[in-house]
């Protein structure tokens, strides 16, 4: 449990997939809401769990006290910059 660890969505980049809602298994994002997502309980976050930013196809999340070196391993640079996802096949 930390509430000081919790994932946050960058709605620009985010293509509502519903890949992090449905993957995580502690019940962080609002169910109700997906493919949307919300977080509704991020207390309920596990420490250091990067599974959501992980598995994310855009590059969409990031995670509030993360001091570590993580970065998105999908999405670029440029989708971040002008919120496509086309990962760089349109702009
Ligand atoms: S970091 Fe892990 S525990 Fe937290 S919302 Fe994502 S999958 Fe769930
Ligand atoms: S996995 Fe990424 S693109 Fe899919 S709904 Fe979550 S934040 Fe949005």
């Amino acid at each position: 449990m930390a509430k000081t660890w919790y994932p946050v969505i960058d709605y620009l980049v985010c293509a509502e997939c519903g890949t992090c809602a449905a993957k995580c298994p502690h019940g962080v994002f609002d169910s109700a809401k997906a493919p949307s997502p919300v977080v509704k309980n991020p207390e309920a976050c596990i420490d250091h769990c990067h599974n959501c930013g992980n598995r994310c196809p855009t590059g969409a999340i990031t995670y509030v006290g993360d001091n570590t070196s993580w970065v998105p391993p999908h999405g670029t640079q440029k989708s971040k910059e002008t919120g496509c996802s086309c990962e760089g096949h349109c702009c």
